[in-house]
């Protein structure tokens, strides 16, 4: 089979990459770099069956060329990162509407099985934990920032479903949970890579707020593994479907567990959320899938707990550092 990655340099789109190679599909990148990185897929070059274009998704001309080589589609390329979506809610906005809107429309015309990547994000500050797909998704005001990622991918699942049942084609969304592993930054604010890399350097480990939210981190093999039993699934079209592991740990925790795993003596020090994001910032305070739609469809379980994806980490930025 062929596939299209769209984002496929950045973290989990390159991981998908791997994967999918490592089972004998031929797969095509495309990516303008934007907060992908040529490291990711650099392994990846002399391997007949991996192609690889950088440009946005929004030349139209060059992603129908694409859409039309492949069989199916990987719509991962987003802005990502609360840090980033802070500051550039403009690109952020932009960026996760036009390029599903290009997508699904040039998938459509060949009927391309397409996946859209949504986000965990989309739940907001809803308070019914864990939370369920056809749960009510809870946003702040449209003045604060974060809420614009929100949005910008709930139109992305509104779009995605809207084409499933409008148009017949096939579509599957899935709401990612803190996903984590090699190969992610820190650089747009997300917490582990951040954490293991002030943790490494001997630096003060920043836990924004009081440290008492909480996550539930998914090593980035286990996504990957759902992300491609899903289109295999035709059951799986015109749905979405929580991605996530389901162990649940605060921030404070994670701070602790990651200066255990990398021996550091970095302290631990709390800074408030409007100096690490904007005044009025707003957190969720718990953040739990219920899985159990995944795992009834497919069989998913995540299989990798947090002190793999810590040592895993750490290992690759004392290797990349
Ligand atoms: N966080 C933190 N220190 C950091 C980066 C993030 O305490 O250096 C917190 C952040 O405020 C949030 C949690 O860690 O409560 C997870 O943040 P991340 O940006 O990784 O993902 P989110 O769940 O917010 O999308």
């Amino acid at each position: 089979m062929r596939y299209l990655i769209t984002g496929g340099a950045g973290f989990i789109g390159s991981h998908l990459a791997d994967e999918l190679l490592r089972r004998g599909h031929e797969v095509y990148v495309l990516d303008d770099l934007s907060t992908g990185s040529i490291d990711n897929i650099k392994h990846l070059k002399s391997n007949s069956k991996f192609h690889y274009t950088i440009d946005t998704v929004l030349n139209r001309a060059v992603t129908a060329e694409l859409v039309d080589t492949v069989d199916v589609v990987y719509h991962l390329a987003a802005a990502v990162g609360v840090k980033l979506i802070v500051e550039s809610p403009v690109r952020t906005i932009e960026t996760n509407v036009q390029t599903t809107e290009v997508i699904l429309s040039l998938a459509n015309k060949k009927k391309r099985p397409t996946f859209v990547a949504s986000t965990s994000e989309v739940y907001g500050i809803s308070e019914k934990v864990p939370f369920r797909e056809d749960g009510e998704l809870v946003m702040g005001a449209t003045t604060k920032g974060r809420w614009s990622y929100a949005c910008s991918k709930a139109i992305d699942e509104f779009l995605a479903i809207a084409y499933w049942k409008e148009r017949k084609l096939p579509t599957v969304v899935a709401r990612l949970f803190n996903t984590v592993g090699p190969r992610q930054t820190g650089q747009y604010g997300m917490v582990v890579p951040s954490f293991v890399r002030q943790a490494l350097s001997g630096a003060p480990i920043t836990v924004f707020g009081d440290g008492k939210q909480t996550r539930c981190f998914t090593h980035v093999n286990d996504v990957v593994r759902a992300l491609i039993a899903l289109m295999d699934e035709p059951k799986a079209y015109g749905n979405v479907y929580n991605i996530g592991s389901t162990a649940e740990i605060s921030i404070h925790d994670l701070a602790k567990q990651v200066r255990e795993v990398t021996g550091s003596k970095s302290e631990i020090v709390f800074v408030p959320y409007e100096k690490a994001y904007e005044e009025g910032f707003e957190d969720m305070p718990r953040r739990v899938p219920d899985t159990s739609k995944i795992k009834n469809l497919i069989g998913w379980e995540p299989s990798l707990g947090l002190p793999q994806v810590l040592s895993e980490v750490q290992e690759y930025y004392r290797r990349t550092a």
